[in-house]
């Protein structure tokens, strides 16, 4: 689905990225995994083509993509909510930008809600949802730029550790309706070994890929695990 190969990148003197090649395949969950500062977030922004890499190619599809935006859906390390517009509208802002007009926008992102866990809040605004439901809401607006590619920067950093395991234990059980393939970042070996199929992990500056671990968990993806009653208890 996705080929990333020999990818350099330097920001002036400083060396980044030595040579990372990473891939993912349909419908399957990678992390990547290193210390702040290895380059992590550098490689979404050259995944998804806000940065060019000095060399190395982007493949999506089997066509390349090496510089070129759209493609990908990018959730940034810190994605703010725009606490003006209503949550449906900041969820309908990628299909707004592309062109749609508002009402059929709203309607189009209006089914996800539910699995989303933010039914009900439609018309609310950031500021009256609780820090996962924020997370929750960016993360649907990410699905709503493209439901194929998801690159998530630490999604739940920001989040304090019981609501961050909440949305752990609710990414896990969604994650198969949404048929998207994913790259997650994260620093927590935990939230890697707990989510993802495969882990990548960098090494420190400049970054290569060190190590590639296959996570093998027996029913890791049963949603039987997530009983409704921890589902509802989300909300
Ligand atoms: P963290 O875990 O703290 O988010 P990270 O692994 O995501 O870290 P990056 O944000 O990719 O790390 O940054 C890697 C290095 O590249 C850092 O030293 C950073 O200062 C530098 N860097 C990142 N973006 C730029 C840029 N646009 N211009 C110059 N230097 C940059
Ligand atoms: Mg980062």
């Amino acid at each position: 689905k996705l080929k990333v190969e020999n990818i350099k990148k330097n920001f002036g003197d400083t060396e980044v990225l030595e040579n990372v090649s990473l891939s993912v395949k349909e419908k399957e969950f990678v992390s990547i995994l290193g210390p702040s500062g290895s380059g992590k977030s550098t490689i979404f922004n050259i995944v998804s083509g806000l940065l060019k890499p000095d060399c190395g190619t982007i493949n999506i599809d089997g066509k390349d993509f090496t510089g070129k935006t759209g493609r990908v859906s990018y959730m940034y390390q810190r994605d703010l909510l725009l606490p003006w517009k209503k949550i449906i509208d900041n969820v309908a802002m990628p299909l707004v930008l592309k062109g749609e007009k508002k009402k059929k926008a709203r309607e189009e992102v209006n089914k996800y809600f539910h699995i989303f866990g933010l039914e009900g809040f439609e018309h609310k605004y950031p500021f009256q949802l609780s820090g996962g439901m924020k997370q929750r809401a960016a993360l649907l607006r990410t699905y709503m730029f493209s439901q194929d590619i998801m690159l998530l920067d630490e999604p739940f950093g920001a989040l304090d550790a019981i609501t961050r395991s909440k949305m752990q234990l609710w990414l896990l059980d969604i994650i198969n309706d949404l048929n998207a393939s994913v790259v997650f970042i994260t620093h927590d070996i935990e939230e890697a070994i707990f989510l993802s199929d495969r882990i990548y992990i960098l090494s420190d500056k400049p970054a290569v890929i060190k190590e590639e671990i296959i996570v093998e968990l027996p029913k890791k993806r049963n949603k039987d695990i997530i009983t409704d009653k921890k589902f509802n208890e989300l909300k």
